[in-house]
This record gives structure tokens, C-alpha cells and sequence, in this order.
């Protein structure tokens, strides 16, 4: 039900696609909400449980402040979700049983942005400071929502991270026509003038070493991400031109935003033809990018079955719907297929050290077992012409560091005696959404808080 600027203007900038809900459209849609018997969306789908149908009604009748101040309730950063959330609220909307559910992520955005507009979301740094001092590694999401959390209970908190620039996947994954990276900006400076504190280009564990942490820190929270990209080893995989998508896609957002001059060598896609293999919203961003860069000719390969048009007897409603879902850049050029396995990068007949070809393979999955894997289709083996081909089949888990030698288990071992070390966000439970991230923040400060303040007394003591 969104609304987005027309495909012939939007695909020449990276501005972001989508248009600001009209006040119209949102109070028609809004009424809806109020039918509901029993809301199943703070409960069941809303991992933050924003109580939507009470902030729904406030924006309804125009409170809009009264609106903001429950949104803000449970959700502390509720211009990220209002851009980037597929909502799974709506996924379990009582609306959405019969029809449309309720659009309760515009809402969100209309409220969070008048807060802003108006200044109601402003500093508040805390009154009184406890003296515990905790260390964050990692400022995507989940590291945001931890220092956030912890900073407003008048914990010291230092965000370390190895980038150039706060945010973690928000900045460098997540393409601006999706989430313009002012409003991360905005965000980090709020933060900075409540009190906490960025240190940039800082790797945890490498540039400050964890016993450095162990001696400046009361507890330390790892918000690294699961940044181990599932590779595709197959014959060809070393030849130039194949790239995986979160390098292709940080690369451009790096450009847009002036942290580097040019795309590196082989990055543009500007009159390739490109394949994408993957067919989630990290290939989905990977097509709108290849579009604005220029692209020839964009196509986007899935190894699993097309998903249905409608919820499947499995999924009943208020399960999140595993439906088709065709994105925006979707709409903008793009030929999508399915139950098709990548077997070779084949090299270009002109350049034979970068690709010009993938061959692939039809699959079915209607095999024996369980779970079902794919089965070749004899005979359905095709090649595809291919100058770009970007890999965006996810990530495995996160990545080893001497922060996390061998892993999160040894970072959970690693701290001294009296240092506590907590995981929060993909890190902590593989690759997911930027609303888990944020709820997993929050929840690991609330441990951490819990923690410490078993620890004062002895800290008092001592
Ligand atoms: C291309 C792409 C598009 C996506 N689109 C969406 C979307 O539209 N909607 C959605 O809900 N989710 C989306 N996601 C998923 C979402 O971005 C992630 O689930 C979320 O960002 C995870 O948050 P996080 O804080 O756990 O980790 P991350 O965002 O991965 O942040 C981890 C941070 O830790 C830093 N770091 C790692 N190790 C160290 C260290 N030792 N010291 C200091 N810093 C360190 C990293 O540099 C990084 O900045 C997308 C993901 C990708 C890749």
C-alpha cells in the first residue's frame, strides 16, 4: 500500500524511493485499525511489541506527541524501522485475516518523523551517572539499541567500531533508496549529545585489546553482526566480475556518501548484464542498485521454489505470510526465476580472467527425505550470459576475530574475572532483521543493568 516516486525518475538518483504516507489516506486506513477485536500485532508479530492499535489511535485523531510517547515506549529508534521493517505486524494484523492489514509501518513513520519535525525527540541525557562503565563492539542496530539503553540508565557507554561510519549494515548494506543515511546521522547525534560515545575505526579486540577492555570496562556487549558471507565455490568462483552483494552494495553507499571517490575497478554494472544469485531483499537491493548504475539487463536466480501468491494451508494466518513478495526495485527492471542451481562461472570470451557466463541447472524439490533437497532436472542445463554476477546468498554466522577467536563461545570464556561479556543482535542469533537487532539491544542492556546493579553493593564496599 506504499507509495513510491515514478520508476522513470526514481532509478536516476539513489534518493529514497518511497513517498510520505498523505494524511488522507493514512486517517482511511487508520480507522481500520479501531474494528479490531484482538489485536495479534504487539504480541505475535511486533518483536519490539510496539502496542500499535493504541499508538493507531492516537495518530488517528490527530495526538500526534500522544502517538509518539507510546510508540517510544517500546522502540527506541523507530525512524529506522519505519523505513527498512517488512512489518511483521502486519503479517498478523487481524485486517490482514480477509484483506490489506493496516499499514502500521507508515504510521509509525508519519509519527516518528513529526516527533522529529516538531522536537519532541530531543536529547535526554540522564540526571545521575552510576559510575559503570560499559564497552559496546559493533554500532549496527543491536550495538546502537545497547549503549542507547544503557546510557539513558546512566551507564558510560563507548560504541567501538571498525568502520569509518556508525550503523553497521543500516549504512553499509542497506542501499539509501531504502534508508537515506541522514537519518542514521540524526539519530547518532542525539545519542552523542545524551552522552554516548563513538569511537570510530576502532576494532575491538585488534586496535584495543579485549584486556584493555577488560581494564576500562565494567561489562563489554559484542553487536559484531553475522558477517560470514555464504560463498558459492564453484568452478570460476576466482574470476573478476564475481562480487558478493554486501561488498557491491556498501561500495555504492560508500560513493553516495562521499567516503570514497570512485567505485572500486569492476564494481559499476553500468551496461552489464548482470546476475544476481539469491532472490531475498539483499539480492532485491542488489537489482535496484545494478538499475541505477546502468545495468544492460538485470536477472535475479533462486535455488528454492517461486513462493506462493497467497498463504499456503501450512502458514495460516497470524503467522508471518511466506507469500511473493515483489519489491520496488523489482518493479524497476528485472527478470526473476526459481529452482535454479548456479553449477560454473564460466570466463569471457574476450577478457577469459573475468566471468561473461554462469551456467545453471534446473531443480526440483520434490525429492525423497526430509528436509527436501533440491533434485537436477536431466537435461535442463542452460547458460547465461552474465558480466557482473553478485552473490547474495546470506551470511553463515559471525566472523572470527581476536575478539571472538574461535568463535562467540570463546568470547563468552575470555573475560577476566570480573568482566562480563554479553552478545546481542545477528551475532547473537545469525543473520536476521534490524527490528530483532534493536530488541536484542535492548534486552542485553536490561541484562547488563541487571547485572550491575547486583554488582553495587560490592563495588560500594570495595
Ligand atoms: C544488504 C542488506 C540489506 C538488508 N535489508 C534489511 C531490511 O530492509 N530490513 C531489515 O529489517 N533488515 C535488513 N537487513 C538485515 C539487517 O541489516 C541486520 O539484521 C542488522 O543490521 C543486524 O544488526 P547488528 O547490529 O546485529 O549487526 P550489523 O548491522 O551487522 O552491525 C555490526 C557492526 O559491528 C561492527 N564490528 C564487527 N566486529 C567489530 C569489532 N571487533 N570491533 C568493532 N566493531 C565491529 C561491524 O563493522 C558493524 O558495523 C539487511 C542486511 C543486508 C546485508
Amino acid at each position: 500500500m506504499s507509495e513510491y516516486r515514478p520508476i522513470a525518475e526514481r532509478i536516476k538518483d539513489y534518493r529514497p524511493v518511497e513517498l510520505r504516507p498523505s494524511r488522507g489516506f493514512l486517517s482511511e486506513e487508520l480507522k481500520r485499525c479501531q474494528d479490531c477485536g484482538i489485536p495479534f500485532c504487539h504480541a505475535m508479530g511486533c518483536p519490539l511489541h510496539n502496542v500499535v492499535p493504541e499508538i493507531n489511535v492516537e495518530a488517528l485523531h490527530g495526538r500526534w506527541e500522544s502517538a509518539l510517547y507510546k510508540l517510544l515506549e517500546t522502540s527506541p529508534f523507530p525512524e529506522f524501522t519505519a523505513r527498512v521493517c517488512p512489518a511483521l505486524c502486519e503479517g498478523s494484523c487481524v485486517q490482514g485475516l480477509n484483506g490489506l492489514a493496516v499499514p502500521a509501518r507508515l504510521a509509525e513513520y508519519e509519527v516518528s518523523e513529526r516527533g522529529f519535525e516538531n522536537g519532541w525527540i530531543r536529547p535526554l541525557p540522564p540526571l545521575r551517572r552510576t559510575g559503570f562503565k560499559v564497552a559496546v563492539a559493533g554500532s549496527g542496530p543491536a550495538g546502537l539499541a545497547a549503549a542507547f539503553r544503557l546510557n539513558r540508565a546512566g551507564v558510560a557507554a563507548t560504541v567501538y567500531e571498525r568502520d569509518r561510519r556508525p550503523g553497521g549494515f543500516l549504512r553499509y548494506g542497506i542501499p539509501d533508496f531504502k534508508l537515506d543515511k541522514k537519518v542514521i546521522d540524526r539519530r547518532v547525534a542525539l545519542m552523542e549529545a545524551e552522552g554516548v560515545r563513538f569511537r570510530m575505526n576502532v576494532e575491538a579486540g585488534v586496535d584495543v585489546s579485549g584486556r584493555l577492555i577488560d581494564d576500562r570496562y565494567d561489562a563489554l556487549v559484542i553487536a559484531a553482526g553475522a558477517r560470514r558471507k555464504r560463498d558459492l565455490p564453484v568452478p570460476g568462483r576466482d574470476l573478476g566480475g564475481v562480487l558478493f552483494a554486501v561488498d557491491y552494495l556498501s561500495a555504492q553507499n560508500r560513493l553516495n556518501s562521499g567516503e570514497i571517490p570512485s567505485l572500486p575497478p569492476g564494481f559499476s554494472a553500468a551496461g552489464k548484464k548482470v546476475l544476481v544469485i539469491g532472490g531475498g531483499d539483499t539480492g532485491s537491493d542488489c537489482v535496484g542498485t545494478a538499475n541505477r548504475q546502468g545495468a544492460s539487463e538485470v536477472s535475479q536466480f533462486e535455488i528454492m521454489p517461486e513462493p506462493p501468491a497467497v498463504r499456503s494451508p501450512a502458514n495460516p494466518w497470524p503467522q508471518w505470510p511466506r507469500i511473493l513478495r515483489t519489491s520496488s526495485s523489482h518493479e524497476e527492471g528485472c527478470r526473476r526465476r526459481w529452482n535454479i542451481d548456479s553449477l560454473e562461472f564460466a570466463p569471457s570470451e574476450g577478457a577469459p580472467s573475468k566471468v561473461g557466463a554462469v551456467k545453471c541447472r534446473e531443480v526440483s524439490w520434490a525429492g525423497p527425505g526430509s528436509p527436501p533437497r533440491p533434485v537436477p532436472k536431466p537435461g535442463s542445463e542452460f547458460t547465461v550470459k552474465a558480466d557482473l554476477v553478485l552473490l547474495a546468498m546470506g551470511f553463515t554466522g559471525p566472523e572470527e576475530t581476536p575478539l571472538m577467536p574461535d568463535g562467540l563461545d570463546a568470547a563468552l570464556r575470555g573475560g577476566g574475572p570480573e568482566m562480563r561479556i554479553y552478545v546481542a543482535g545477528d551475532a547473537a542469533r545469525g543473520p536476521s532483521l534490524v527490528v530483532r537487532a534493536i530488541n536484542d539491544g535492548l534486552e542485553c542492556a536490561a541484562r547488563v543493568l541487571k547485572d550491575l546493579a547486583a554488582r553495587a553493593p560490592a563495588r560500594k564496599s570495595a
